[in-house]
This record gives C-alpha cells, sequence and structure tokens, in this order.
C-alpha cells in the first residue's frame, strides 16, 4: 500500500538516488520542499536545470565552468607552467580560497580505484598528458591522502618522470583519507609549500 501520493513517492525516489542522502534524509527533504512556496520550488528546480545545463568541463584544466575556458586558465597573470593536479573541482576551490597558489590546475574528476573498478582511463589523465607537451616546469601532485589518492599520485609520478617534468607531491600533514575540501587553510599551505620531489 503507498502511504504517500505517487508524486511524493517519486520525489522521495530521486532524492534517495542522489549521494548521501538516505531515505530518512530523502522523505524529510521531499516533505519539506511539499511545503514550501511553489515559486521557490519552481527557483530551485530551475538553477538545478541551468546548472546542469550550462555547467561544462574547461578545455585546459577539465574543471567544472560556465565558459570555455575557467577564470584560473584564461588568467595571464597565472603561472600556466605550474599545474597542481586535484582530484576534483571543490579541491580546486580550497585552494583557490587560500589565494597563495598562483599556478594553474588540472581537475581529474576521481582517483584510481582498484577496488571501486576505477582505472586510469576513467579519469582526466590523457588530458593532463597533453598538457604536457606545451611548456610545463612543475606538476604539483595534490591528490588526497586516502589509498586511492596516494595509488593516483604514484601512478601519475610514474606517468611522467620520463618526460622530464619535474614531479612533487603536496606534503604530509594532510589528514589520511582526509578530503581536502575539509582541509583548513593553514594546513593546505603547509602541505603545498612543504611539497617534496618524487
Ligand atoms: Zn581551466
Amino acid at each position: 500500500m503507498d502511504l504517500y501520493s505517487g508524486h511524493i513517492n517519486k520525489l522521495i525516489d530521486e532524492l534517495a538516488a542522489l549521494p548521501g542522502i538516505g531515505g530518512k534524509s530523502a522523505q524529510r527533504l521531499a516533505f519539506h520542499i511539499i511545503n514550501m512556496p511553489k515559486e521557490r520550488v519552481r527557483r530551485l528546480s530551475e538553477a538545478i536545470v541551468q546548472a546542469r545545463e550550462n555547467v561544462r568541463y574547461c578545455k585546459v584544466c577539465c574543471t567544472l565552468t560556465d565558459k570555455e575556458e575557467c577564470p584560473v586558465c584564461s588568467n595571464p597573470k597565472r603561472d600556466h607552467r605550474t599545474i597542481m593536479v586535484v582530484e576534483n573541482s571543490r579541491d580546486l576551490a580550497a585552494y583557490e580560497k587560500i589565494g597563495k597558489f598562483e599556478g594553474v590546475y588540472h581537475v581529474l574528476h576521481g582517483a584510481i580505484s582498484p577496488m571501486l573498478g576505477i582505472g586510469p582511463g576513467d579519469i582526466r589523465l590523457k588530458e593532463l598528458m597533453e598538457r604536457l607537451q606545451g611548456e610545463v616546469d612543475e606538476v604539483i601532485i595534490a591528490t588526497n591522502s586516502s589509498l586511492e589518492g596516494e595509488t593516483t599520485a604514484m601512478y601519475i609520478s610514474k606517468l611522467i618522470k620520463p618526460t622530464g617534468v619535474k614531479v612533487t607531491r603536496i606534503a604530509s600533514g594532510v589528514p589520511v583519507g582526509g578530503d581536502l575540501e575539509y582541509i583548513d587553510e593553514v594546513t593546505l599551505l603547509r602541505a603545498l609549500e612543504g611539497r617534496i620531489e618524487l
């Protein structure tokens, strides 16, 4: 027996399919939305559709952006010969927030995880290697210190070494398993400044 209307059930199912939202949270959100003024619901749904339709990957660094090239890549004042490799756009935002990194980024959109069946071909590695054909002095690997992040760092450094480009890894001090976006700015800056050559 359906306790709620089919429409509510459909909404709950859609919300529950999002990451980090369990059945109970999905129910709570669904009822919250039902009780919101119709105009706000319309704005929320439009924001979702607009974001999905207009956000794309920067053609240089692969981060999510509204334009063909993101604000960092299109900024001539940035040091385009120093590339920091991060797992996702949230990590990029974390480094941009401290405002001390003058180079540019490369966003992998994931990390290698044999356990989850995510291989080198499933992240934006090919794009990174293509960038190295240009003039690059240093690649700073700033993937997370989780098992996946370390595996990815190791894989990338092995791939880049033969090209002669300097490869560094941000210092530990970033808590193991810690997602970069949750780390405070001082720790993040220290990790960047204390990077070691691989
Ligand atoms: Zn970019």
